[in-house]
């Protein structure tokens, strides 16, 4: 009898970023077949490194960071001497001045003089009051941050650059994905954190050093990568999945399009990590109506990345500047020499803009050229750098990079799971692939559990399997 859980490419996995590949590391190294298949020309996703003529950037910088001991472990572990620790050093910029990010309300309230912080407190208590009396009423993004710090606030610190990242109006995006981002950070707690470090431990956004690989983070995945081809496994890039077939809530094979090559692989068990809106659209027989207006309903916010080279060692001191103000088009700007020289040549920097965006849209479609412009006039605006001293550019565009928290978007993501979830041998992991908030300390935990979750079930199989066996030969001999 064939023993299926030792065959080769027994599981599929589709996407090749942090999850994919976290899965399919682990199952390489229990002895399992695996092949991933990646759309792009390199692994990575959205935590992938681009590299152009001696200068290195992620898309928009990651940082490395867990309050899990045995994920810090699995990284440590499998990058070896690459990894370095970076101090954290963050800002916002707004109204030509620095402030503190995260925010620390101190710096908050003095930095915009003592009139508005008096309105800022005033508002403060009577948002704390109105809680006590009628309970918070956290729907949207704009409910949780005034019932947390007050209107005043909000309207400062929070409403731009929420409705830049996002491009939709706050009262529209779910509370629970910003009270899970900034969980904690309340006004009373931030003041509390500002003064005393208690234990030595802070709350979850405000962590002042953390782990990055010396020539970007990409490494990690080049690192899973190289691993599972090492365990004799393959990782496929250019490799996009078009089709999955299925038959009674059992995936049989998918179609790859491999440079307009299509190719059928078969599978026993499959892993997505692609976005659960593509991976329903492309289930072959389609789901029920009911699923398909679901998925239709979740958005992905898009980024597009604008790096510009400079001849200078250095533009700043800090690893990211948050800029809120709709004034400037890009939300958010690091220089990645502030996390690592060795990622540009001597004696020269990089600046990289994020610019939050829509596919198709103004900013979407404007041609590279038009957007360095645009990113190099601002950076010259904000004091940054002189237009003489760029020396190159690179546009990168990253569908994708946010799942969208709209309003509601819990119920449709219910449906969804509970559709896929009747699926035997279909397991969603990963940030896109799971709709949900992910960092990559998260990615990379959902692609082990999968994974663990498959090898328990093939191993369980191998038992009934061989029990079974002995059991026929047990009848055959008497
Ligand atoms: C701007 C930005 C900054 C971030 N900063 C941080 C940070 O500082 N720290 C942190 O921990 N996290 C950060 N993150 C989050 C982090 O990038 C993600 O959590 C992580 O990369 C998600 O990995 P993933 O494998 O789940 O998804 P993805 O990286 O999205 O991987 C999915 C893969 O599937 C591929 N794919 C899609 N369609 C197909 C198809 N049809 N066929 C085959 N392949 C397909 C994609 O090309 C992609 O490679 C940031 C994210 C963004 C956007």
């Amino acid at each position: 009898m064939l023993d299926q859980t030792r065959g080769k490419n027994t599981t599929i996995i589709l996407g090749g970023g942090l999850a994919g590949l976290s899965a399919g590391y682990v199952l390489t190294n229990a002895g399992f077949g695996v092949k991933v298949f990646e759309s792009d020309s390199s692994v990575g996703g959205l935590s992938k490194t681009i590299v152009k003529d001696g200068f290195r950037f992620d898309l928009g910088g990651h940082r490395f960071f867990t309050e899990d001991r045995g994920l810090n472990n699995f990284v440590k572990e499998l990058m070896g001497k690459e990894l370095i620790y970076v101090p954290r050093k963050s800002k916002i910029y707004m109204r030509n001045k620095y402030f503190d990010y995260p925010l620390k309300p101190l710096n908050a309230i003095f930095g915009l003089g003592i009139s508005t912080t008096i309105e800022i407190l005033l508002d403060y208590a009577a948002e704390k009051i109105k809680n006590l009396i009628r309970g918070p009423q956290n729907i949207s993004l704009e409910d949780w941050v005034v019932s947390n710090f007050g209107r005043k606030m909000f309207n400062i610190y929070f409403r731009e650059y929420s409705e830049k990242v996002w491009g939709i109006d706050c009262s529209m995006i779910s509370a629970e994905w910003v009270a899970r981002r900034i969980r904690g950070l309340s006004l009373a707690s931030a003041v509390k954190n500002a003064f005393f470090k208690l234990n030595g431990k802070d709350v979850p956004s405000l962590v002042d050093v953390f782990l990055y690989p010396q020539l970007g983070i990409g490494r990690i995945s080049d690192r899973l990568k190289e691993d599972i081809e090492a365990g004799s496994n393959s990782v496929l890039t250019d490799s996009r999945i078009e089709r999955i077939n299925h038959s009674d809530f059992k995936v049989e094979s998918v179609v790859i399009n491999k440079r307009e090559q299509f190719v059928k692989e078969n599978g026993i068990e499959f892993i997505s990590s692609i976005p659960i809106t593509k991976l329903v659209n492309m289930l072959d027989p389609s789901p029920p109506e009911n699923i398909l207006t679901a998925v239709s309903k979740l958005r992905f916010r898009d980024l597009v990345v604008v790096a510009v080279m400079i001849n200078r060692k250095r533009v700043t001191d800090q690893t990211w500047i948050y800029i809120p103000e709709q004034k400037i088009p890009f939300g958010r700007l690091h220089e990645p020499t502030n996390w690592n020289e060795k990622m540009a040549p001597e004696s020269k920097t990089i600046l990289v803009a994020e610019f939050f965006s829509f596919r198709g849209d103004a900013v979407w479609s404007k041609s590279d050229e038009e957007l360095t412009a645009i990113a190099v006039e601002n950076l010259e605006n904000m004091g940054f750098i002189k237009k003489h001293e760029v020396i190159g550019s690179n546009v990168v565009r990253v569908l994708n990079a946010y799942p969208l928290f709209e309003v509601g978007y819990e119920e449709r993501c219910d449906e969804i799971y509970e559709y896929l979830g009747r699926f035997r041998n279909l397991h969603i992991t990963g940030r896109s692939g799971m709709f949900r908030y992910y960092n990559m300390d998260h990615a990379i935990e959902s692609g082990i559990k999968t994974a663990k979750k498959i090898i328990k079930k093939m191993q369980d199989t191998r038992c009934r399997i061989q029990d079974e066996e002995k059991m026929q030969a047990k009848n055959h001999v008497s």
